[in-house]
């Protein structure tokens, strides 16, 4: 009877059982230090760059879109392209363009939220802020300040207990936590005695004496607020990465590594990273832009074809894509969100998602049966260990991810990334061995 199950029924397998685990480890080091330097789209953008400009080979070149989004590409001889699409925008607060006000005897920062937040986890954390300014003239004035152990940082206060009954605690979550009480505090200390607006003046005094800027430079602005802590080993085996911004710089960071550690393959390949996915892929750095043009186009005149619009779409119609994005790992304090025998686990490996959206597939890029029987394929013959899931139960909830807007160009295109648990939190949860599996799968792909 058990023979007979052996046979027929899908195993699954625990990942860190596969590879070796001095390889996971020292992969998972790596990917720390990527998330250490990298918690916006730019600072992503840049330090890929500036790696690949190290490390470039015969055929490659980088193709970067407004400091925000980027293709990878190596080129081949064969007919279409074979993409691994991530997304570097996370979810976050951002400065309003009129920040800056004093109440109380603090000075504050207004905000406004990016991407799907929860409310309260952005409260009372360390917070960094990382941006620029252009100041009128075009000069370009960077600010980071706050990850230094040395560096001040910022927060953004929640009520006391004590008086919190009426205003939060008898309330519905969603509710409860109001976006426009999410202020920053960034200081108290009043430029002279007098009555009025002297922090205001003296936070604008502290900003001018060391960046030399003045109150209508923040029009001009793009001050990302980020959780000011580090990516952290979690668990006593250390099995585990604690990090912000780990959705979707996972599959940004693993795709990279594995175009850097292929050869020339049957198509050409590209590792493309997507800005403003978390806001619904709008604007000109989102997958909806005409990038994947710009893309096509730079390919086809360098192998020496017209890139006339006949001769894109053929392109297109050969090229495949892996819509690198994160899923959603069974928390075991809420599994009751999930359908067991379609859910992601954590150390279960890179996870297939044949179809994301919501109830009733609205939103869904629902991948070709015959695409997805040739990543299984794939995945084995490379010892690759991956999981099938779906975001949650049945008309739970849901989410989307970049494919459909790959797929409309008649790209074959699948989701295909890691679990994390947290998913969208300040600090986000992955697998070491679970992260080795998507670079392995990326780099079967790609290869
Ligand atoms: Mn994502
Ligand atoms: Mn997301």
């Amino acid at each position: 009877m058990s023979d007979l199950k052996d046979t027929l029924f899908r195993k699954k397998k625990n990942a860190w059982f596969v590879s070796d685990k001095g390889e996971i480890f020292g992969f998972a080091d790596s990917y720390k230090k990527f998330l250490r330097i990298c918690k916006t789209e730019r600072e992503t953008v840049k330090f890929v760059n500036e790696y690949f400009l190290k490390n470039k080979k015969d055929r490659e070149f980088i193709l970067i879109n407004k400091n925000k989004n980027l293709a990878l590409v190596k080129l081949s001889e064969g007919s279409g392209m074979k993409i691994v699409a991530s997304h570097i925008d996370t979810p976050r607060l951002d400065l309003k363009q009129n920040p800056l006000f004093e109440d109380s005897g603090l000075g504050l920062f207004h905000t406004h939220y990016y991407g799907g937040i929860k409310k309260y986890q952005w409260l009372n954390i360390p917070i960094s802020l990382h941006g620029f300014l252009i100041k009128s003239g075009g000069e370009v004035v960077e600010i980071k300040i706050g990850d230094d152990i040395s560096d001040p940082v910022f927060v953004i206060p929640d009520l006391l207990p004590h008086l919190s009954k009426k205003v939060i605690d008898e309330k519905v979550v969603k509710d409860a936590f109001d976006a426009n009480k999410l202020n920053l505090i960034c200081g108290s200390l009043p430029f002279s005695d007098e009555e009025k607006d002297q922090i205001k003046l003296n936070v604008l005094n502290y900003l001018q004496e060391t960046y030399g800027i003045i109150e209508e430079d923040f029009i001009s602005a793009e001050i990302q607020i980020v959780p000011a802590f580090e990516p952290r080993d979690v668990g006593f085996d250390r099995s585990l990465i604690g990090a912000y911004g780990q959705d979707d710089r996972i599959c940004a960071y693993t795709s990279f590594m594995a175009f850097f550690d292929t050869t020339v393959s049957d198509k050409t390949q590209v590792v493309l990273m997507v800005d403003k996915e978390e806001i619904g892929s709008e604007g000109n750095t989102s997958a909806q832009s005409n990038f994947i043009f710009e893309i096509a186009v730079e390919i086809l005149k360098r192998k020496g074809i017209e890139p006339s619009f006949a001769n894109i779409l053929a392109f297109f119609k050969e090229s495949e894509c892996l819509s690198a994005d994160v899923s959603a790992a069974v928390n075991p304090m809420y599994k009751d969100v999930h359908e067991v025998d379609n859910a992601a686990y954590i150390n279960n490996g890179v996870v297939i998602t044949k179809f994301t959206g919501h109830g009733g597939k609205y939103s869904a890029n629902d991948a070709n049966t015959e695409f997805v029987a040739k990543i299984r394929d794939l995945f084995n013959k490379n010892n690759v260990v991956w999981q099938v899931a779906e975001l949650g139960k049945v008309d739970e909830g849901g989410g989307g991810t970049i494919a459909k807007y790959i797929s409309k160009h008649n790209i074959e295109t699948l989701d295909c990334g890691p679990a994390l648990i947290s998913m969208h939190s300040p600090f986000e949860i992955s697998s070491k061995a679970d992260l080795y599996e998507t670079y392995k799968a990326y780099k079967a792909f790609l290869g």
